[in-house]
């Protein structure tokens, strides 16, 4: 037998991915190595723009994503694309080594691409820690975990009274109907209908 909801027990953060031209929201982010520059892998879904531009460019910052961000980050960097909208037009952001990385974080490292290992799905990218900082010492970091349980009330998705609604478990996006259609996808988000959740 195999039941792969354990690897649900993996913890994993939230953080803005930047690389010039734009950025995307990332959970698989690990540090591999230790030292004063140390390895930090990144994992980037295929369809991703990002991903995209990752394989032309020699660096990428991460944010660190705190519980107290404003979720409008979230949002825009989620459940967009830089195929479709500029992500940094309403980002307050500041320049690294020539990369955007995020005011509303609790810090960033900026990493220069030294590898990417590519599967059916994702690239994992492999990055040499170059510079980075602190924001917010203090501040708690988003884990997935956390972002997964309150995801609702941070999205603020409200539904209307007395209509059968279906909402995306992934990034709040409402369907109004009885039944979603047979192969319905997310239109902001992309995701199946498996992923609807009926609220009456
Ligand atoms: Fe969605």
């Amino acid at each position: 037998m195999k039941n792969i909801n354990i690897t649900r027990k993996i913890s994993q953060g939230m953080y803005v991915l930047t690389t010039n031209g734009g950025g995307c929201i990332v959970d698989a982010v690990s540090q591999v190595s230790a030292g004063d520059n140390p390895l930090i892998a990144v994992s980037v879904m295929k369809k991703n723009y990002t991903n995209e531009l990752l394989k032309k460019n020699d660096k990428f910052a991460l944010s660190v994503i705190g519980k107290e961000v404003n979720p409008e980050i979230i949002k825009t960097f989620g459940f967009n694309s830089m195929r479709d909208i500029n992500k940094f037009e309403n980002t307050q952001v500041r320049e690294v080594d020539g990369l955007k990385v995020i005011n509303d974080s609790l810090g960033y490292m900026v990493c220069e691409i030294i590898d990417s290992i590519d599967n059916e799905t994702h690239t994992l990218f492999i990055g040499k820690l170059i510079e980075a900082d602190i924001f917010k010492e203090e501040k708690e970091e988003m884990t997935y975990a956390y972002y997964q349980e309150h995801k609702e009330e941070l999205l603020k998705v409200t539904t209307e009274k007395g209509k059968t609604a279906w909402v995306c478990i992934v990034c709040g996006y409402v369907y109004y109907g009885e039944e979603l259609p047979e192969d319905f996808k997310c239109p902001i988000c992309g995701v199946d209908r498996t992923n609807f959740k009926k609220k009456e």
